[in-house]
């Protein structure tokens, strides 16, 4: 085992069930409905950044909002959605008005 993943290890069913029950199923990020066989217990303050194991800092997420979240906290993540979502606002604005009727 290498000394960077320390604190990180597999869920018990049970705390699965915990975590899944705090969402009612829903992703905590995306809010998209989740499979119990399929959704990832994530970090709110990523264990990288000195968080817990303990149950009130775990929220359900789906896979692709635990991959794009990664080791980034919700404000650091809220913030590069909000970038990501402004560029290509800003992309798809240009692209009508680019795109629009002469
Ligand atoms: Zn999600």
């Amino acid at each position: 085992m290498k000394s960077k993943s320390k604190g990180r290890r597999k869920f018990t069913t049970l705390e699965r069930i915990s975590v899944y029950d705090k969402g009612n199923g829903l992703c905590a990020i995306c809010g998209e409905p989740i499979d119990f066989d399929n959704f990832t217990v994530d970090h709110i303050v990523p264990l990288y950044n000195g968080g817990s194991n303990a149950m009130d800092n775990l929220q359900p997420t789906c896979f692709v909002c635990n991959q794009m979240k990664q080791n980034m906290n919700r404000q650091q993540f809220l913030f590069k959605i909000r970038e990501i979502f402004f560029n290509n606002l800003f992309d798809m604005v240009s692209l009508r008005k680019k795109g629009g009727a002469a």
